[in-house]
Protein backbone atom coordinates (compact mmCIF):
# COMPACT_ATOMS: atom_id res chain seq x y z
CA UNK A 1 0.00 0.00 0.00
CA UNK A 2 1.62 3.30 -0.70
CA UNK A 3 1.24 5.60 2.22
CA UNK A 4 0.71 9.49 1.26
CA UNK A 5 0.82 12.63 3.70
CA UNK A 6 -2.68 14.19 4.21
CA UNK A 7 -1.28 17.32 2.74
CA UNK A 8 1.85 18.74 1.33
CA UNK A 9 4.66 20.96 3.04
CA UNK A 10 2.88 20.29 6.61
CA UNK A 11 5.26 17.52 8.08
CA UNK A 12 8.68 15.66 6.44
CA UNK A 13 7.60 11.99 5.34
CA UNK A 14 8.88 9.68 4.32
CA UNK A 15 10.74 10.02 7.28
CA UNK A 16 12.57 7.98 10.70
CA UNK A 17 11.94 11.19 12.72
CA UNK A 18 9.44 13.21 11.54
CA UNK A 19 9.29 16.92 11.52
CA UNK A 20 6.39 19.38 11.39
CA UNK A 21 6.93 22.20 9.05
CA UNK A 22 6.71 25.72 10.40
CA UNK A 23 7.65 29.27 9.74
CA UNK A 24 9.84 31.72 11.68
CA UNK A 25 9.89 35.48 11.44
CA UNK A 26 12.79 36.87 11.05
CA UNK A 27 11.94 40.10 12.06
CA UNK A 28 10.67 39.57 15.33
CA UNK A 29 11.38 35.89 16.11
CA UNK A 30 7.34 34.18 15.82
CA UNK A 31 7.26 30.74 15.06
CA UNK A 32 3.88 29.50 13.39
CA UNK A 33 2.47 25.85 12.52
CA UNK A 34 1.18 25.61 9.45
CA UNK A 35 3.46 27.98 7.41
CA UNK A 36 2.30 31.40 7.03
CA UNK A 37 3.15 33.83 4.76
CA UNK A 38 3.22 36.49 6.79
CA UNK A 39 3.82 37.25 10.62
CA UNK A 40 1.01 37.31 12.91
CA UNK A 41 2.56 39.61 15.13
CA UNK A 42 4.53 41.55 13.42
CA UNK A 43 3.20 42.02 9.41
CA UNK A 44 6.90 41.27 8.22
CA UNK A 45 6.75 38.89 4.93
CA UNK A 46 10.27 37.42 5.98
CA UNK A 47 9.23 34.09 6.61
CA UNK A 48 11.57 31.00 7.08
CA UNK A 49 10.66 27.77 6.58
CA UNK A 50 11.71 26.09 10.19
CA UNK A 51 11.13 22.56 11.06
CA UNK A 52 9.81 22.45 14.72
CA UNK A 53 10.67 20.53 17.66
CA UNK A 54 9.35 16.68 17.65
CA UNK A 55 8.89 16.82 21.33
CA UNK A 56 6.54 19.26 23.73
CA UNK A 57 4.14 19.02 26.07
CA UNK A 58 0.31 18.27 26.35
CA UNK A 59 -1.56 21.87 26.75
CA UNK A 60 -4.45 21.14 26.68
CA UNK A 61 -6.73 18.30 25.28
CA UNK A 62 -9.83 16.63 24.65
CA UNK A 63 -11.41 13.52 22.98
CA UNK A 64 -13.48 14.05 19.27
CA UNK A 65 -16.05 11.31 20.32
CA UNK A 66 -18.15 11.98 17.39
CA UNK A 67 -16.75 12.58 13.86
CA UNK A 68 -16.43 16.04 13.13
CA UNK A 69 -18.25 18.19 10.67
CA UNK A 70 -17.25 17.37 7.00
CA UNK A 71 -15.55 18.87 5.17
CA UNK A 72 -13.31 19.83 6.16
CA UNK A 73 -12.93 16.37 8.35
CA UNK A 74 -12.34 13.82 5.57
CA UNK A 75 -11.86 10.72 8.20
CA UNK A 76 -14.21 7.60 8.70
CA UNK A 77 -17.58 8.50 9.48
CA UNK A 78 -20.31 6.31 11.04
CA UNK A 79 -19.33 2.61 12.06
CA UNK A 80 -16.05 3.27 11.00
CA UNK A 81 -15.01 5.94 12.89
CA UNK A 82 -13.02 5.76 16.58
CA UNK A 83 -13.22 8.44 18.91
CA UNK A 84 -9.41 9.79 19.12
CA UNK A 85 -7.47 12.67 21.46
CA UNK A 86 -7.16 15.80 19.87
CA UNK A 87 -4.89 19.05 22.21
CA UNK A 88 -2.46 21.44 22.00
CA UNK A 89 1.00 20.48 22.33
CA UNK A 90 3.55 23.26 23.36
CA UNK A 91 6.48 22.91 21.54
CA UNK A 92 9.35 24.50 23.43
CA UNK A 93 10.14 28.37 22.52
CA UNK A 94 8.42 27.60 19.57
CA UNK A 95 4.60 27.27 19.56
CA UNK A 96 1.32 25.54 20.36
CA UNK A 97 0.43 22.81 17.63
CA UNK A 98 -3.11 21.91 17.34
CA UNK A 99 -3.02 18.30 16.74
CA UNK A 100 -4.58 14.67 17.09
CA UNK A 101 -3.36 12.62 20.07
CA UNK A 102 -2.71 8.76 19.50
CA UNK A 103 -4.52 8.28 22.69
CA UNK A 104 -8.14 8.51 23.46
CA UNK A 105 -8.45 6.78 26.72
CA UNK A 106 -8.67 9.99 29.75
CA UNK A 107 -6.76 8.25 32.48
CA UNK A 108 -3.13 7.71 30.19
CA UNK A 109 -3.75 11.93 29.00
CA UNK A 110 -2.00 14.93 31.83
CA UNK A 111 -1.95 18.38 30.84
CA UNK A 112 2.29 18.79 31.09
CA UNK A 113 3.31 15.41 30.20
CA UNK A 114 5.49 14.64 27.55
CA UNK A 115 4.30 14.30 23.87
CA UNK A 116 6.48 13.19 20.76
CA UNK A 117 6.05 13.65 17.01
CA UNK A 118 4.65 10.42 15.13
CA UNK A 119 2.92 10.00 11.89
CA UNK A 120 -0.10 7.68 11.62
CA UNK A 121 -2.79 6.11 9.07
CA UNK A 122 -5.85 8.31 8.93
CA UNK A 123 -8.40 6.69 6.60
CA UNK A 124 -7.04 4.76 2.80
CA UNK A 125 -8.52 7.46 -0.25
CA UNK A 126 -10.50 6.12 -3.71
CA UNK A 127 -6.99 5.25 -5.15
CA UNK A 128 -6.48 2.76 -2.42
CA UNK A 129 -3.65 4.61 -1.39
CA UNK A 130 -3.46 4.92 2.67
CA UNK A 131 -3.67 8.40 4.10
CA UNK A 132 -0.77 9.95 6.47
CA UNK A 133 -1.31 12.73 9.10
CA UNK A 134 0.61 14.16 11.60
CA UNK A 135 -0.01 12.97 15.63
CA UNK A 136 1.54 13.47 19.37
CA UNK A 137 1.79 10.33 21.44
CA UNK A 138 2.76 10.17 24.94
CA UNK A 139 6.86 9.98 25.70
CA UNK A 140 7.36 6.56 27.45
ZN1 LIG B 1 7.23 38.99 13.15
Amino acid sequence: MVQVPVAEGVFTWPADEPELIGSRCSACGMVTFPTQDSCPRCASTAMEEQRLARRGRLWAWTIQDFPPPAPPYTGPTGADFVPFGIGYVELPGEVKVETRLTESDPAVLTIGMEMELVVVPFRTDDDGNEVMTFAFRPVG
